[in-house]
């Protein structure tokens, strides 16, 4: 792989400035145009990112391509599934400066990029040890001399966009699994946090991938994105962000009828029975609302509490909140940071107010967060919204921000109902010690994910994806593979006389 990489260096403005990688070499956008990135903490640039657009998605699909006919095709699954393991390898030796570059372009918690940075190989080790193991089958079939068989066969090339949220983990879900099954990429991670996946991209000349498997572009939805889903060389989209940008990637997908796999959003519930353990509900379902500032698409912000403990419940909660350290994102003792993007911190602000306006109850946080030692960071206060009903917007719209809003019930069967009364289904949260009941909500709730007794546990063993409109397909574990395979059957005769032609077999 040809690489004239420009190591992160002070551009001309003193900002990071980036290059994208296509077919193996370092490049700016066509028109050379760039962006800047936004440190959240700081609330100033602190990067320059190309802009890319149609004629960048072009240049990266076609490298896709050739590789994809070319080297990739021919290797065999081992020294694919060896360079994948080799990969995995250089994303520990390079973990601190993954995970200090994404805590600086997102806000995320540097407590919390330790551990994803550490996670995130297992996702190429496990998949890599997928790679050769993706057989076909013999078909014992109903024709007389015949000899039937499948093959395994990969799509060509895949489309990554990633959320800003989680740009390394997130292209983890699609990476291993496609590369495992012989697909190459394009990735295209968010505008708003760029910086760590063109750094990622980098490993992948050091582990000896040959050039154009993986390939990054970087821009904006409508000028790069749309171009990469649209063009006529791309077989599957993979897509992690919101649900309105899934509607505009599945319509635009159709009309080529390429496949997709859509991860989108949530609001999901977390529910606690009067039969918990309180101090383990109260901490699990902290985690699940306000771990990374609530900007998780797993995160549990419809809390339903039932009506015997409602009040306890959300003053131990509200306890728990106002007593979490906000501040630097790269202190290892901060467990709040700031919300990753302008346009995310006034979306959040307005559903402060949407709640209020509704007659929500203010119980913890409800407001932006002026601590000192918030800095200029854009931080907003942990908040519990009590007295919510399902009908709210504050009940029924994703916030994508550290609010929780907190729903009494009383029945079992009512808990399951407001549960499900939601148009999403990613995820839901149990909180009993009473095993049967635990076992009929695992199966009564409608949502890809159910957690008894914890919340946000993921793995790249287990399924992930959503039901209703939180997606359509499953990254990670075996499932996973599925959707970037394709089954080509193979018939051979072993007669030696071709039969009457105008009849069929
Ligand atoms: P978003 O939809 O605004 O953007 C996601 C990605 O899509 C970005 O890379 C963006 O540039 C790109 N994009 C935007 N418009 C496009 C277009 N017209 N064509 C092609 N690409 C386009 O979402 P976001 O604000 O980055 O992320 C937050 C959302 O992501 C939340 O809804 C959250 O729930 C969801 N999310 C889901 C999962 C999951 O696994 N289900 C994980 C993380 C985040």
């Amino acid at each position: 792989m040809n690489q004239h990489a420009k190591d992160i260096q002070p551009g001309p403005s003193s900002l990071q400035t980036y290059q994208m990688l296509i077919g193996g070499r370092w490049v700016d956008a066509a028109d050379g145009e760039t962006f800047d990135s936004l440190d959240p903490f700081v609330g100033k640039p602190w990067a320059r990112i190309p802009r890319a657009r149609a004629e960048d998605a072009n240049r990266a699909v076609e490298a896709a391509a050739k590789a994809f006919n070319g080297p990739w095709r021919t290797m065999t699954p081992s020294a694919r599934g060896a360079l994948m393991r080799k990969l995995a390898d250089l994303v520990v030796e390079e973990a601190e400066r993954l995970a200090t570059i994404e805590v600086r372009d997102n806000g995320k918690l540097m407590a919390e990029m330790h551990g994803q940075l550490k996670y995130i190989p297992q996702f190429y080790y496990y998949f890599a040890g997928l790679a050769d193991k993706l057989q076909g089958a013999v078909i014992p079939t109903d024709k007389a001399d015949t000899f039937n068989f499948t093959r395994r066969e990969p799509l060509g090339v895949c489309v990554g966009i990633t959320a800003w949220n989680s740009p390394l983990l997130l292209a983890a879900y699609k990476l291993a699994p496609g590369l495992a099954a012989g697909n190459t990429f394009v990735l295209k991670p968010s505008e708003h946090a760029s910086a760590s996946t063109l750094e990622f991209a980098k490993l992948f000349e050091k582990a000896g991938f040959p050039e154009g498997v993986v390939n990054v572009v970087t821009g904006y939805g409508q000028e790069i994105g749309e171009p990469l889903v649209t063009h006529p060389k791309v077989a599957k989209v993979s897509f992690t962000g919101s649900e309105a940008t899934g509607q505009r990637i599945y319509e635009m997908a159709a009309r080529g009828l390429k496949k997709v796999t859509l991860e989108l959003g949530g609001k999901s519930p977390n529910i606690v029975f009067d039969d918990a353990n309180l101090d383990n509900a109260a901490n699990g379902v902290i985690s699940g609302i306000f771990a990374a500032a609530g900007q998780t698409c797993i995160a549990g912000s419809r809390l339903l509490v039932q009506d015997t403990i409602y009040e306890k419940f959300l003053e131990k909660m509200a306890a728990i909140a106002n007593a979490a350290k906000m501040g630097n994102p790269m202190d290892p003792g901060t467990q709040i940071g700031p919300i990753a993007n302008p346009p995310q911190f006034e979306k959040i602000k307005s559903y402060l107010e949407i709640a209020k306006g509704e007659g929500a109850r203010v119980v913890a946080g409800g407001s932006v967060a002026t601590r000192p030692e918030c800095g200029t960071g854009q931080f907003i206060e942990p908040t519990i919204f009590a007295d919510v009903h399902n009908q709210m917007r504050i009940a029924r719209e994703e916030v994508f921000g550290p609010v929780a809003a907190a729903i009494r019930f009383k029945t079992l069967e009512e808990a399951v109902e407001i549960a499900n009364d939601t148009p999403y289904g990613l995820a839901a949260g149990v909180w009993t010690q009473d095993m049967s009941r635990a076992l009929l909500m695992s199966e009564r709730l409608q949502a890809g994910t159910v957690w008894i007794n914890t919340y946000r546990a993921v793995s790249y063993t287990s399924p992930f994806g959503g039901y209703k409109r939180s997606g359509l397909g499953r990254e990670n574990g075996m499932e996973a593979v599925e959707a970037y395979l394709q089954t080509k059957s193979v018939w051979i005769s072993t007669a030696s006389v071709v039969p009457n032609p105008f009849v069929m077999r």
